[in-house]
Parts: structure tokens; sequence; C-alpha cells
């Protein structure tokens, strides 16, 4: 058997649209550049994702979580340096029109769109924050912004999730949330959009221990990222040098995967000082320090470490990494099979009817309904069971359980599974445990 790994991005875009994972935003009107829609089975797989990393922050007992307003205080992007700061310089062909990142093409060469040659403007400014206001009134006391990062909903929370929760240092506060950036190119497909999720933990600690908590969420990090599944040659950290570092951290890598397009960022684990809580405090005229009771009641304002992952990013690793293609130009053994990682699946089990007989159907929706209260599965009756499976192979359900005109006799069914296509025989009462020992 000869297997192949996702080669094109645009063989992954079309397989989603065909199963129903992601949709091009508003693909009736001709689309939106830069947004994507999750259809059915790629909110399962969002939400599979999700939860996995909330649990992975919020069972710990120093993490707790938050779900802050995407749409904040002006101050606060002023605060945290966005404002001034979150800028792209931008040229456009004289030509063509076309625009582009000054720092992502050569001034000197000719527009990649046009081939025309010396017309590019000169760099202008941009910043990447969308604008909006609030109340009706068109001036520019009213102007607002949708939040660029969900990192600043945990900081101006600090004081609030701190006093409440009683917690000590080191702690830490967690969101899940959406995050919007005019982007000027945005591409590959859900890599880089103008509107994505974002699941960002902030850890509070003493300064002068950051290193230390900054190797333990590296670790911690890494090793969830292996947990879903994720092959670790595909993986690899990227220290930011002196060069790329933010003025204000004193230690910064990234986890980057290997899409098809080349490695990329998925997360950032930064060691980002006190700076973000002591511009909060500038700028608010908040006292936004820590009592130290362990330490003779010192005040301070804690270091910290932050751990920001793209949801969006994380998914498509994920589905670049499931994606095989197997037996490929072979007619009758070519298969497209997502070797999802059974926790991450969006579908975990089929239920299948061999025919569409009033007594197969019988035993296979009792088995369904028995299933379905525990793990979200699909009942399909339609086509030929080679179709079907090619279908279950192609969303990457781990099981599909066959029922046929054997099942009534000896009260078993066919489970076959996904990754080797073997099947066994299992007794109907056995199916529960069976699966919930491999899922
Ligand atoms: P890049 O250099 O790719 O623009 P960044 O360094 O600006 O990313 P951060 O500000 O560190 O990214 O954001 C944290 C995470 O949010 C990134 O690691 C990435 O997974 C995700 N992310 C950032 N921008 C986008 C985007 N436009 N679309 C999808 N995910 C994004």
């Amino acid at each position: 058997m000869s297997e192949e790994n996702l080669k094109s991005m645009n063989d992954l875009v079309a397989m989603c649209k065909r199963r129903g994972f992601i949709f091009q935003s508003s693909e009736i009107y001709g689309g939106q550049g830069g947004f994507w829609d999750y259809g059915p089975l790629g909110v399962e797989l969002k939400m599979n994702v999700k939860n996995r990393w909330w649990r992975a922050m919020t069972l710990r007992r120093n993490v707790v979580g938050v779900d802050s307003a995407i749409i904040m205080h002006p101050e606060t992007w002023k605060a945290s340096g966005h404002v001034d700061g979150f800028i792209d310089p931008l040229v456009d062909c004289k030509n063509c029109k076309a625009r582009f990142r000054a720092d992502q093409i050569d001034l000197s060469a000719s527009c990649t769109n046009c081939g025309e040659s010396g017309t590019f403007t000169e760099p202008r400014d941009f910043n990447l924050m969308f604008k909006t206001q609030i109340g009706p009134v068109e001036d520019s006391a009213a102007t607002a912004y949708l939040r660029p990062e969900t990192a600043q909903g945990i900081f101006v929370n600090f004081n609030n999730v701190q006093g409440t929760m009683r917690q000590k240092l080191p702690f830490g506060i967690a969101q899940i949330g959406k995050a919007f950036r005019n982007e000027i190119t945005p591409g590959n497909f859900i890599f880089r959009q103008r509107e994505f999720e974002q699941m960002e933990m902030q850890y509070f600690v003493k300064p002068g221990v950051q290193m230390e908590a900054m190797e333990e969420w590296k670790q911690a990090r890494w090793k969830w990222h292996l947990d879903n599944g994720l092959r670790s040659d595909h993986l690899q950290w990227e220290p930011h040098g002196p060069d790329n570092l933010a003025h204000y951290a004193d230690a910064a890598t990234d986890i980057e995967y290997k899409f098809p397009h080349g490695w990329g960022e998925m997360e950032g684990i930064h060691s980002r000082t006190d700076f973000d809580l002591s511009q909060h405090q500038q700028f608010s005229g908040k006292n936004l320090n820590y009592v130290d009771q362990l330490d003779g009641n010192k005040k301070y304002i804690p270091y910290v470490i932050e751990t920001s992952v793209g949801l969006d990013r994380t998914i498509l690793a994920l589905m670049c990494d499931a994606y095989r293609l197997e037996n490929a130009g072979d007619k009758e053994n070519e298969r497209v099979v997502m070797k999802f990682h059974p926790k991450i699946a969006p579908i975990k089990f089929a239920v299948m009817p061999l025919m569409k007989k009033p007594q197969l159907e019988e035993v296979a929706t009792k088995l369904f309904a028995d299933l379905q209260e525990n793990y979200l599965g699909e009942y399909d009756v339609a086509g030929s069971i080679g179709k079907r499976y090619r279908r279950q192979d192609e969303i990457g359900t781990p099981f599909c359980l066959t029922v046929d005109f054997d099942s009534l006799e000896d009260n078993s069914v066919t489970v076959r599974d996904r990754d080797t296509m073997t099947q066994e025989r299992i007794s109907l009462d056995k199916v529960k445990s069976y699966l919930a020992e491999r899922l």
C-alpha cells in the first residue's frame, strides 16, 4: 500500500468544502477574502480542540478562565501599543494597483502581479485594527476597535480575577475568543484570516522566576500539540533572537508547524515582563500591584508568561497532518483518509445497516441511539457499503459499525477500523465498551 501526505493546500480546501468542514464566507455573494465559515464537521472539530485546550488549562488548580468583551475601551489599545505600533507599511503598484506589505517584497524588483518595474508607491503605514464606532454619532470620540488579540481582556481583568478567586502567584487566566486583524495579505486557507480565534493564557509570576515558568509552559504546550496527534517531525521551535524580540519581552519562542506552504507560526510563548500590567496601570490610573503575603506584603507588578495559540491554525495543522492519500492512481483502492486522533475526530462512529431493510434498520437504529448517548455519530444507510466507508474515511471517523443479516442471528456487528481497514465481529452488548476503550 502506498501512502502520501498532503501535497497541496488546494486538495485540503476542496475536501473541506466537499465534506462540510469549512466554506468560503458569504460564498453565494462571491466570498469575502480572509473570512471563512466552519460547516457542520468543522465546528465539531473546532469544539473538540477548544475543549481540549480549555481543560488542559483550567484543570490546573491555578488557571481560571474569562470571556471578555470583543469591543473594549479604546484606551486599552493605546496602553497595549496597538494604536501606535500595530502597523504594517504598505506599497501599491501604480500600474495594476495591487497592494503589498513592504517587508514582504523586493521594492527594487518588478511587480509580482503585473510585471511592471519601478512602479511602487512610497510605503504608507496601515493599522491592522478594524475600526468601529460606539453609539450613533460618527465622531472620533466614539471610535472603538475590534480586538486584535484576546490577551488585553485578561490584563484589564487582573484585579477582578485575582481578588474574586483569591489567587496567589503564580496563577494564570485563560480565554478563548475571536480576534480581528485587517490583514493586507490574507491567504493560505485559514492560516491568515481577518477574523480568527485565539486561545490565550497569561500566567502571572513573581519577577525573577519567569524563566522557570517559561520552560514549564514550553514543555506543556509542546506536549499538548503532540497529544492532539500532530507528528513531532512536523513541529519545530522558532526562538526569537535579539533582532525580532519585542522591546518589552525578555524571551520568546514560537511553535511552528510544517504547512504545505512552509513552516509557519502556530503558537507563541512569550515572557512579557511587567509591560502590559504596567501600561494599564499608567493609562487607567488604577493600582495593579500584587501584594505578596508570602514575602512580607511586598507590592509589585507581576511578570507574565503568555501562551498564545491560534485555534484556526491549530485546526489547519491538524487537518494537514491527518490527511493521507492512499494508493494514488489505483482506481479501486485509492482513498483519502483523515487520520485524526480519535479524541479530536468530529464524528466518532458510524452505524450502517447493510441494506435498507426494516429488520436491519431496527437493530441499527437502536445501536445508534445507544451509542449517541456518549458520542457523536452518523447513521448512514444510503449507497453501497464501499462508498459509505470512503465517506467516513474522508471525514476521519475512527469506527464504522455494520449491521448485516448475520447480526440478526448472532447479535454481533462488524467493526471496521479506519486506519487499518481491518474488520472484526463484536457482540452488540460489547460495542459500547469497545468504543470507550479506544476513544
Ligand atoms: P504572524 O506573524 O503570522 O502574523 P503574529 O506573530 O502576528 O502572527 P501573534 O500576534 O503572536 O501572531 O498571535 C498569536 C497567534 O494567533 C499566532 O500564533 C497565530 O496562531 C494566531 N494568528 C495571528 N494572526 C492570525 C491570522 N491573521 N489568522 C489566523 N490566525 C492568526
